[in-house]
């Protein structure tokens, strides 16, 4: 008879679309084409429950740099790697 065993939870990702951090859903940033979504003003990301701890979901650490960690989103990182700097 197999046991159920009490094993830790593993914490799920959860990817999907969120509200561009950086841009904060404009779609732009300084009268330009916002760099970390692309002016759509979202962007998907590996998990969307988890807020990036080094720029605390703001998406930029200092004004007009996006966050290198979570690529300006303010979560994880995007799922398209390409938009990582
Ligand atoms: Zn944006
Ligand atoms: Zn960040």
């Amino acid at each position: 008879m197999a046991e159920a065993k009490a094993e830790p939870k593993k914490k799920q990702k959860v990817p999907g679309e969120v509200k561009c951090s950086y841009c904060d859903g404009t779609g732009k940033h300084q009268d330009q084409t916002c760099v970390v979504c692309g002016g759509s003003g979202k962007v998907e990301v590996v998990d969307m429950t988890q807020k990036c701890q080094w720029c605390k979901g703001r998406g930029y650490l200092m004004k007009g740099i996006p966050c290198t960690v979570c690529g300006g989103t303010g979560f994880t990182r995007p799922v398209s790697k390409q938009r990582l700097f």
